[in-house]
């Protein structure tokens, strides 16, 4: 008997997500080295060296389970933002808390509402459970149009999703167009806010997401150790909740879902201010650059509120970039082929990119002549 007989349809047919080339596969494919990855948003400045000295010394006890409750890190962050610790729920990465909320909110026939390019986890999650997404395409700004998200709303929909700063376009919305939208959707819909890059956000209107889940239960907001804090190979995330949607993931989620070094880790990362003002100024610092010198090469550039930018270099530039050693993100899979993401990295990794892209155009242009 064959199992694509028995395997759920919805799975069969899904397309797994694409992640930036790891840089040892990019060297050992070309027989290259000194390459510099710009492609998974990662944080160019490492972990915190505290949570590196933390993670050093839990090394000798990985024999033990994890805390599943995550006390410490609960505590100590439920402070930090003021919420009770009953609205925490920790995952293995953003990404486990989106399954989390598709694993209690969605089945086969209900709705997601979410903006199109976006996070390229959503379709997965929804399409995961057979639910059925509905993409609303980005304004022609590329940011989130929250007015025809609002009206795609329909009594199916069980979750909508706004990723603020979006991703892979680095948009952003402003406080009072998310009021509005907030307002405005039905009470039995979870609203969803993705802030995996809200501490690189500069807008001073930036919504506070957060005192929503305060004005209206059934919101979550997602936010990530990945990206700022540097520590996207140990896999933890977090969801700001109400008390009632907390305790539907709690239900919902693995005892041990985050593991024991990822909340050592999360909890040293949290206490070093310095690292992450660090990190926010090289990235600012490396954004200003970035914008300057591929605007100057006549290249298409969004604003970003977050540690990438969004690029239109003209052609697809994805191929070459990697045999000049430089990896980006391609932007083919969202219909953007003369795209690329480009995420902010030190300054020299930012001046070889912006070098590359200046080779590649200048022998386009004398094959041109
Ligand atoms: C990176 C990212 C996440 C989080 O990823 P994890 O590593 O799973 O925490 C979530 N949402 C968006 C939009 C992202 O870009």
């Amino acid at each position: 008997m064959s199992l694509a007989k028995r395997v759920k349809p919805h799975i069969a047919a899904l397309e797994p997500y694409q992640p930036g080339k790891p840089i040892e596969a990019l060297e050992r494919e070309l027989g290259i080295q000194d390459s510099v990855k710009l492609a998974s948003n990662e944080s160019p400045c490492g972990p915190s060296p505290r949570a590196v000295a933390a993670l050093r010394e839990a090394l000798d006890s990985v024999h033990r389970y994890p805390d599943g409750a995550s006390f410490e890190l609960r505590s100590s962050l439920a402070q930090r933002l003021e919420v009770g610790p009953d609205q925490l729920v920790f995952g293995c990465g953003c990404d486990e808390l989106l399954e989390l909320l598709a694993k209690a909110f969605l089945g086969p026939g209900d709705e997601v509402v979410y903006a199109w390019p976006s996070f390229a986890m959503y379709p997965i999650v929804v399409q995961g459970m057979g639910a059925t997404s509905l993409r609303v395409p980005l304004d022609a700004e590329m940011v989130h149009d929250l007015d025809a998200m609002a009206a795609a709303v329909t009594p199916r929909t069980r979750i909508v999703i706004v990723c603020n700063p979006n991703n892979p376009t680095g948009t952003s919305v402003g406080a009072e167009a998310f009021e509005r939208f907030a307002t405005s959707l039905p009470d039995d819909v979870v609203l969803v806010v993705d802030e995996a890059y809200v501490e690189y956000v500069r807008r001073p209107d930036f919504p506070d997401a957060r005192s929503w889940v305060e004005r209206r239960p059934g919101t979550a907001v997602l936010r990530t150790f990945s990206k700022i804090h540097g520590l996207a190979g140990l896999r933890i995330g977090y969801a700001i909740a109400d008390p009632e949607l907390a305790s539907y993931l709690e239900r919902a989620r693995h005892p041990f879902n985050v593991n024991r070094l990822a909340e050592v880790a999360a909890l040293a990362a949290l206490d070093d201010q310095e690292h992450l003002e660090r990190a926010r100024r090289i990235n600012r610092e490396g954004i200003a650059y970035l914008e300057r010198e591929l605007r100057a090469l006549g290249f298409e550039v969004w604003p970003s509120d977050a540690n990438f930018l969004l690029v239109r270099v003209g052609w697809d530039v994805y191929e070459p970039l990697l045999r000049e050693g430089v990896i980006v993100r391609p932007m083919a899979a969202f219909g953007l082929e003369d795209c690329v993401r480009l995420s902010v990295g030190l300054p020299e990794e930012n001046e070889r990119c912006v070098k590359a892209l200046r080779r590649l155009l200048e022998a386009r242009r004398q094959e041109d002549a």
